[in-house]
């Protein structure tokens, strides 16, 4: 085979593999109603850590003062049970100031968690609405992303089916030819191969236009060897 006749099979298979490019990308390619709501459910979840993440935060200090409440009120009826013990009136004014400081202390404790509660109560409301909002998102996510995973399945059937026909188109195509085509295709992201184009006297490469020199465009012509784009690169290919 000629390198003029492999370059014919090979512009073919570029238009193959460009129609799996094509595929690819579809497949990647997420509709914006699905994207949209990805985001706006996304969004939603970060807000729910957010509040949960806040409302433990609530939860402990509230059982801290809570925990210290319980053991400053254990203290004061102690100190209450033993006032009633007490042998002087000395000791009782003792007990009495301890028992004035204790509930002093409770007092403002008490101010303190107060607030906590109304937080937790607004956090909880918060959370539930929020967790409302998701589960009603969810059936619409769900059938979207479904919706979206019977595209993409469909189109990797196809591009399954071109792949197969694909390679069986490359196994005629020299494999030395094949693997510099790959090799520029990748770099040049799309094009390995480019039709030599003629407008009156000049030769042009179709994927970078660049004029050729005549003495390559001769030998693109002549077919014996494979010829280099000197600007992109690619190989040149006469056409047909
Ligand atoms: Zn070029």
């Amino acid at each position: 085979m000629d390198v003029s006749a492999a370059l014919a099979e090979l512009y073919q298979l570029q238009e193959e593999d460009l129609e799996l490019d094509r595929l690819q990308q579809e497949m990647e390619r997420v509709p914006p109603e699905l994207a949209e709501l990805r985001a706006r459910w996304e969004h939603r979840i970060d807000e729910l850590t957010e509040l949960k993440e806040r409302l433990r935060g609530v939860q402990k200090e509230y059982e801290r003062n809570d925990l210290e409440l319980k053991d400053l009120t254990q203290k004061r009826s102690q100190a209450q049970e033993e006032q009633l013990q007490a042998s002087s009136s000395r000791e009782a004014t003792q007990y009495e100031n301890r028992i004035q400081q204790l509930s002093t202390r409770i007092d403002e404790l008490t101010e303190l968690t107060m607030p906590l509660v109304e937080e937790m109560e607004r956090l909880e409301a918060e959370i539930d609405a929020l967790e409302q909002e998701l589960a009603a998102l969810k059936p619409e996510l769900e059938r979207l992303e479904a919706e979206n995973t019977q595209r993409v399945q469909a189109i990797r059937e196809q591009y399954e089916a071109r792949l197969a026909e694909r390679q069986k188109m490359a196994k005629a195509i020299p494999p030395q030819i094949l693997r510099e085509y790959e090799v520029i295709r990748r770099a040049r992201k799309g094009l390995g191969v480019a039709r030599m184009t003629k407008a009156g006297e000049a030769f042009r490469c179709q994927a970078c236009s660049v004029q050729l020199p005549t003495h390559v465009a001769q030998k693109v012509y002549q077919g014996k060897r494979v010829i280099r784009c000197p600007s992109c690169g690619r190989i040149l290919w006469r056409g047909a």
